[in-house]
């Protein structure tokens, strides 16, 4: 860092200014983690410099001797954590993972069924904007409108109709467990691959806190940054049968070099998920997001499929009056950071939505649990009431009380941020 300062003190004031941004407010993004200072040191690292075209023990340069190291000791460490039997840790984010999943099953044209954005599932699951749904025959599936559940029989009925070459389920604001073993069933069915992008939950799975998809599916595709807690990236572990195709849609299909800081230090985050302290951590994000849930029910906001089991709440705002872009401002102001969100059924269209989406694993990371998320609940209540900002001061003094009796990156801050 003191290298930065002194050449560029623009991008080093950026730096100080994000990690006080991060320090002084509450980060309630579902998908927004703090990654620990050993992680950030291998992404910072001489790692960056290398070209590693290819795989362990079969590149396209020279000197990748010591590089490969790092990436048989990530595969090691990904094979452990989630029982799987292949493991491919260079897509660089999810959405690259997921294109590369796609590679090596689909042909452009091919069918393929996911979750609708609206309803909970992700822009590359499907969406007319994505290559998803530009390149594919995208046929997209949703919740029952009484339970807000995955609707199974919509699922299996549509699976039969179109015969999709592969199902992909998972998504951005799914509160509640996936059932894989119904998943499984209907694609079996119908002969397709079954695909689980578990970007949102994979961290949860990796502290056995949540059953593990890895088990009932071809494919699993995750990003590395969110309950995981590790570096910005994506990865993707599968059947044996499948790691020949996979890592060529990796590489060469969808990628070039990998980004070999960014492969170790997701090496590094998976020695930290195989700790028994990351099991811990695991379920007081779910204890927290159930806490949060609950409170915010108190506060008049209605959980989406009644509560969660997981990482996240999506909250519908329509009985208060407040849309979700009104509540996400009137929530920033005084220092809670979080989104607006669809929910099932929106109508409201998506750039305002009825609800917000909460999520509990950075507060959980500070090391707040169930009592904190009650202050925060009423904290957001408060804000959502507050029309005209006469209160955003109260607030935004009971988040400094939060975050000041839970630091983010607690070490004083010195001349070095971490990294
Ligand atoms: N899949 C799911 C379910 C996600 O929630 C996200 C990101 O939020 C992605 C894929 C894409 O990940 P990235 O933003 O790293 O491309």
């Amino acid at each position: 860092f003191d290298a930065l300062a002194a050449f560029d003190p623009d991008i080093a004031g950026v730096v100080v200014d994000e990690l006080d941004r991060l320090r002084g407010g509450l980060q309630l993004i579902a998908s927004e983690n703090f990654t620990s200072p050993a992680v950030l040191a291998a992404l910072g690292s001489t790692l960056s410099n290398k070209y590693a075209e290819g795989y362990p023990g079969r590149r396209y340069y020279g000197g990748c001797e010591v590089v490969d190291r790092a990436e048989e000791i990530g595969i090691a460490r990904g094979k452990e954590l989630f029982g799987a039997e292949h493991v491919n840790l260079q897509p660089h984010s999810g959405a690259s993972a997921n294109l590369a999943a796609y590679g090596a099953f689909l042909k452009p044209g091919d069918t393929l069924l996911g979750m609708a954005l609206p309803h909970g599932g992700h822009l590359t699951h499907g969406t007319k904007v994505s290559f998803s749904g530009k390149w594919f025959d995208a046929v997209q599936y949703g919740v029952r409108p009484d339970t807000e559940h995955i609707d199974y029989d919509q699922v299996r009925d549509l699976a039969r109709e179109h015969r999709p070459k592969l199902i992909v389920c998972g998504g951005s604001a799914i509160p509640r467990l996936i059932d894989f073993a119904a998943f499984r069933e209907i694609a079996d069915e119908v002969g397709a691959i079954l695909m689980v992008d578990a970007a949102h939950f994979i961290g949860l799975v990796a502290g056995k806190a949540i059953p593990s998809p890895v088990p009932y599916a071809d494919v699993v595709t995750f990003t590395t940054h969110k309950v995981l807690r590790g570096p910005r990236g994506g990865a993707i572990v599968c059947k044996a049968e499948h790691a020949k195709a996979i890592d060529k849609a990796a590489f060469p299909m969808m990628q070039g070099g990998p980004l070999m800081h960014a492969v170790a230090a997701k090496a590094v985050n998976l020695k930290e998920c195989l700790q028994p302290e990351y099991r811990t951590y695991a379920r007081q994000v779910i204890a927290n997001a159930q806490a949060l849930s609950d409170g915010l029910a108190a506060e008049g906001l209605r959980p989406v499929a009644g509560g969660t089991d997981t990482h996240l709440a999506l909250l519908d705002l329509q009985a208060t009056g407040v849309t979700g872009a009104d509540a996400e401002q009137r929530c920033d102001a005084a220092g809670i950071v979080l989104n607006k969100n669809a929910i099932p059924f929106d109508p409201q269209p998506a750039s305002i939505a009825s609800g917000i989406r909460v999520g509990s694993p950075a507060v959980t990371t500070q090391g707040m649990a169930e009592d904190d998320m009650k202050a925060i609940a009423s904290l957001i209540g408060t804000a959502l009431r507050d029309a005209d900002g006469s209160r955003t001061a109260e607030v935004a003094a009971g988040v400094r009380e939060l975050v000041g009796a839970h630091p983010a990156y607690p070490a004083p801050r010195s001349s070095s941020p971490p990294q």
